[in-house]
């Protein structure tokens, strides 16, 4: 049988560990980030927001959230009480040297930074509702897996808050109702859960062939760059005629009416079956907290999100 790596030597699987306790030490550190700092896509796009707005109650909780951004950054406070159940979404190479070890290291970031945050314990019991206490359980840390090629790995957290979550759905429609009637549903759930979810909201939809592929897809089209546009021309117009209609709600910043009352519309698809048109729909608030880390092939972690 052939050996053929030098990485299963003793030596090199006890740098691996130390590698790994340092990636993961500071993941924790950019997790606390995360928790007091909105990215620069989002805190641009809440800028320009409040510079267009003439509704003087609007302008007033632009002012608010802009205070409150500044008063986490001074004093290193998480931006929200509710600073959610982390989610990850990774991309990892198939050749990324600690693909084996990478879910453990995310776990223990994610232990270490709800003590140093620190996060507010918001994992609960599906069944008894009893807190878990420590953001631990199934399926928390939430981690989503795509295998790529090439020896990095990128790591998109997201702390995902309840409020937010509330109006999100996702259920299988009939071709012929198809995307009006998706188009119908998205604009009367924002219209009618939007409010409790903290606007202004970054939509993320999802369409495919069953309700979970749409739910994961409507997850993964709210981590999208704000100004950011799908390729496919239809999904594009799509994300444009959702954002129109959604901003003519004037549902504003936090409810109170103005201008917009959305951060962003975006849409991603897969394909459906010829019997089902399945949509889901996700959002995000003002304080959607998710960044990209990117950890290279020398193992250094690096975001361009703050
Ligand atoms: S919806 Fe967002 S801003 Fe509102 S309480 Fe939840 S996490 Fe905080």
């Amino acid at each position: 049988m052939k050996v053929p790596k030098e990485r299963n030597t003793m030596e090199s699987l006890e740098n691996d560990v130390k590698i790994g306790k340092e990636i993961e030490s500071d993941l924790a550190r950019l997790l606390c980030l995360l928790a007091t700092h909105l990215p620069k896509d989002i805190k641009k796009r809440i800028e320009e927001m409040a510079e267009n707005e003439n509704d003087a109650a609007a302008k007033k909780v632009y002012d608010c959230m802009l205070e409150n951004m500044s008063l986490a950054d001074s004093l290193a406070r998480p931006l929200c009480q509710d600073t959610g159940i982390p989610n990850f979404y990774v991309k990892a190479g198939a050749d990324f040297p600690l693909l084996g070890s990478l879910e453990n290291i995310i776990k223990n970031a994610a232990a270490r930074a709800f003590r140093d945050a620190p996060l507010r314990p918001n994992a609960v019991d599906p069944f008894t509702s009893k807190n878990t206490g420590n953001n631990e359980g199934p399926l928390a840390p939430y981690i989503d897996w795509q295998i790529v090629e090439g020896n990095e790995a990128e790591i998109t957290a997201y702390l995902c808050g309840g409020g937010c979550s509330l109006p999100g759905f996702a259920l299988v429609l009939t071709p012929g109702e198809g995307i009006e009637k998706a188009k119908d549903l998205i604009i009367a759930k924002v219209l009618e859960k939007g409010v409790n979810a903290c606007p202004p909201l970054i939509l993320g939809v999802g369409i495919g062939a069953s309700a979970d592929i749409a739910g994961k897809l409507s997850k993964k089209a709210l981590l999208r760059k704000i100004g950011s546009v799908n390729a496919d021309p239809h999904a594009a117009a799509l994300e444009k005629e959702l954002f129109e209609k959604v901003n003519l709600l004037r549902i504003g910043p936090s409810g109170m009416g103005g201008a917009e009352s959305v951060l962003a519309v975006n849409v991603e698809f897969g394909v459906r079956h010829p019997a089902t048109f399945a949509v889901a729909l996700a959002t995000g608030c003002w304080a959607t907290r998710r960044a990209t880390f990117r950890i290279g092939s020398d193992l250094k972690i690096t975001t361009e999100d703050f």
